[in-house]
C-alpha cells in the first residue's frame, strides 16, 4: 500500500472491537472501538491511514436515521445521539460516504458478494447475543422510511414468553439467538433433560450445548431442535412477508454448523405457508464471516454496483 493511491474504506465500529478494511485488498486494520464521541474520527483516521479514502463505510450496532445520527446504541451508549456521517464528512469532505447500522451493512455484503450472490430476494438473518439483519428485495437493499428496518429480533413470537431487555415479552431473540439457546438449555436441565455443566442446571451456557451437540450427546441434540423450531418459526414469519430466495444465516450461534441448520431447514416448510406447494426457499449460512459488516459499508460507501461485485 502506497501513502498516495485512492481507496474504499469499510469500517464495522463493535460493542467493543473496530474492524478496517480496504476494499480490494491490504491489511485488515483491529482496534478497539471509540467509547466516545470525540475519539470517533481518530479512531477511523488510524484505521484508514496510508492511503487517500475516497469512500468509506461505517456500520455501528444501533440505530442510525436518515440523517447519519447514531440514535441509540445499547452495545456504544458513549456515542449515542452522535452525528457521525455529519463528522466523517467534516473529516473527509471529498470521500463518499455511508453510515449505518453494522446488521444491515453485513447484510449487503452477503447479498452481493456471499452467500446470497445471484439472488434478487435475500434476507439476512444474523444470530449473536439478539437477532438482527437486513433485507435485500428486487436487488436493492431496504433499509424503511427511517432505516430502522430489519430489527426482527423483536418481533413477538409468544406474548406470554420470557420478558426482553427492550420492554415487550416473547421476542424472538429471548429464543432463537445464543441468549436463547442458553435460556432452552437451562429449562432442559432443569426438567432433568439435560446434563451438563457439571450438573448444575445454572451453569448451562449455550456453548455447553453446540459443543454437546457436536459430539453427539441425545440431551443436546434436542435442545438444537428446539432451538431450530424456534427459529424456523421465525424464518417462516419472515418468509410469508418478504418472499425471499434465499435466507442467509450469520452470526456466531451459526458456527454450530448443521446441528442447527439441518433440523432448521427440515421443519420450516412445516411453519411458513403453503410450505409443501411453494419452490424450495433456501436456507443457507452466511459466507464472509466477522467481516462482513466492514465489507458492506465499503460496498454501500462506494455505491458499486452490484454486477460488479
Ligand atoms: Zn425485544
Amino acid at each position: 500500500m502506497t501513502g498516495s493511491d485512492a481507496a474504499t474504506y469499510g469500517i464495522d465500529i463493535g460493542g467493543t472491537k473496530l474492524l478496517a478494511l480496504r476494499l480490494g485488498g491490504g491489511a485488515t486494520v483491529r482496534a478497539a472501538s471509540p467509547r466516545r464521541r470525540e475519539d470517533v474520527i481518530a479512531a477511523i483516521r488510524n484505521a484508514v491511514s496510508g492511503s487517500e479514502p475516497v469512500a468509506i463505510g461505517v456500520g455501528v450496532p444501533g440505530l442510525v436515521d436518515t440523517g447519519g445520527v447514531l440514535v441509540s446504541s445499547p452495545h456504544l451508549p458513549g456515542l449515542a445521539g452522535t452525528p457521525l456521517a455529519a463528522l466523517v464528512r467534516e473529516a473527509w469532505p471529498d470521500a463518499a460516504v455511508w453510515v449505518g447500522n453494522d446488521a444491515t451493512a453485513a447484510a449487503w455484503a452477503e447479498a452481493a458478494a456471499g452467500a446470497g450472490r445471484g439472488a434478487s430476494d435475500v434476507l439476512t438473518v444474523t444470530l449473536g447475543t439478539g437477532i438482527g439483519g437486513g433485507i435485500v428485495s428486487g436487488g436493492r437493499l431496504q433499509e424503511g422510511a427511517r432505516r430502522f428496518a430489519g430489527e426482527w429480533g423483536h418481533m413477538v413470537v409468544d406474548p406470554h414468553g420470557p420478558p426482553c431487555p427492550c420492554g415487550q415479552r416473547g421476542c424472538w431473540e429471548r429464543f432463537a439467538s445464543g441468549d436463547g439457546l442458553g435460556r432452552l438449555a437451562r429449562e432442559a436441565a432443569y426438567a432433568g433433560r439435560l446434563d451438563l455443566a457439571g450438573g448444575d442446571p445454572e451453569a448451562v451456557r449455550g456453548e455447553h450445548v453446540t459443543a454437546a451437540a457436536a459430539a453427539g450427546d441425545a440431551g443436546a441434540l434436542a435442545v438444537m431442535q428446539e432451538l431450530a423450531w424456534w427459529l424456523a418459526l421465525g424464518l417462516a414469519n419472515l418468509a410469508n412477508i418478504f418472499d425471499p430466495e434465499v435466507i442467509v444465516l450469520g452470526g456466531g450461534l451459526v458456527d454450530a454448523g448443521e446441528v442447527l441448520v439441518a433440523p432448521t431447514r427440515e421443519v420450516f416448510p412445516r411453519l411458513v405457508h403453503a410450505g409443501d406447494q411453494r419452490d424450495r426457499i433456501r436456507i443457507v449460512p452466511a459466507e464472509l464471516g466477522s467481516g462482513a459488516g466492514a465489507v458492506g459499508a465499503a460496498l454501500l460507501a462506494s455505491a458499486m454496483p452490484r454486477s460488479l461485485c
